[in-house]
């Protein structure tokens, strides 16, 4: 017997006279979940997977952008069809395989920030990367979205056999002590989830300079303002590179095409416009591949450079690496 499908019909290969038989058929249950967050892409030789977390609707105020008029925001907001009180914060991790290791760059929430958040493992899953083989984490800023991932709820390690490279300079400014006790309270919430991630693991985390080769071909570069030592990575193998933003901006919808914008995640707000159209300008000029942690998945693409800031261009989904 020929069994009637919806495609058959549509595709003209049942005739019209079976049609009425269609109503006799029970409708799919739906899936009910969303489908895994993988992306694969290369660079030269090396193979890249960006492996979405999840997304957190950070709620912000009036006081979010320190220098506009909130009504800016919300127009802004608006243009980018997000909500006027919220700001979309999506995240996505990268690992690269060079042939040689397997490199993690920042490591997700851990599913310790929103409930919306926390899917690196099951994604992981999903791409069939076991955490035991990630051989390096290099980490971007000490913000806890980029190294909870490193611990589970339990405080447990989850990539057990990885290395763990940290920039130099966040490590001088949030271990310090001195920069705790001097921060306002919410900021101290920061300084004390550092200390759950490092202190036990101190003696095995590694700290890079600004310009270390953290891995043959990823190399990195200092990107101070949202941070003291937030850093960028450029990834290069053959003739092909990819620059790796970290939280140079947040949403491009508002903060790319707004560089001016300081928020109030900014630690030091001129020093994170000035990276941001820095890193920006060289990114537009070059034609070069860029992904953030906080573009909508799978966060890479371009950046053109318009009258009042810049657009991005979300790559194009690839079938074939
Ligand atoms: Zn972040």
């Amino acid at each position: 017997m020929q069994r009637i499908t919806r495609r058959a019909v549509l595709a003209g290969s049942v005739s019209a006279a079976a049609l009425p038989l269609l109503s006799a058929n029970a409708a799919s249950p739906p899936a009910g979940e969303q489908t895994a967050g993988i992306y694969r892409y290369k660079i030269g030789d090396f193979e890249l997977t960006a492996l979405y977390d999840g997304i957190w609707y950070r709620p912000i105020t009036e006081k979010f952008i320190r220098n506009a008029p909130f009504a800016q925001v919300e127009s802004a907001l608006a243009d980018a069809f997000m909500p006027s009180d919220k700001l979309a914060t999506p995240f996505t991790t990268l690992i690269v395989n060079t042939g040689q290791k397997l490199v993690l760059i920042d490591t997700g929430t851990g599913g310790q920030i929103a409930p919306s958040a926390g899917a690196l493992r099951a994604n992981l899953v999903a791409a069939d990367i076991d955490p035991k083989a990630i051989d390096l984490i290099v980490i971007s800023h000490f913000h806890p979205d980029h190294i909870n991932g490193i611990k589970d709820k339990d405080n447990e390690l989850v990539f057990p056999n990885a290395e763990i490279m940290v920039p130099d300079e966040e490590w001088k400014f949030w271990m310090d002590d001195a920069n705790l006790n001097a921060a306002p309270a919410d900021l101290k919430l920061t300084f004390r989830n550092q200390r759950r991630i490092f202190s036990d693991i101190a003696r095995n985390v590694a700290r890079f300079e600004p310009g270390a080769e953290v891995a043959p071909g990823i190399v990195t570069l200092a990107a101070p303002g949202h941070t003291p030592g937030h850093t960028v990575f450029a990834i290069h193998s053959g003739d092909q590179s990819l620059l790796v933003l970290g939280d140079t901006a947040q949403h491009p919808a508002v903060f790319a095409r707004h560089p001016d914008w300081q928020a109030t995640f900014d630690i030091d707000g001129d020093a994170a416009v000035a990276t941001r159209k820095k890193l920006f300008d060289r990114a537009a000029a070059d034609r070069m591949l860029v992904t953030g942690y906080h573009f909508p998945f799978p966060a890479c693409g371009h950046l053109l450079k318009t009258p009042h800031g810049y657009e991005h261009v979300p790559v194009e989904w690839q079938p074939e690496l």
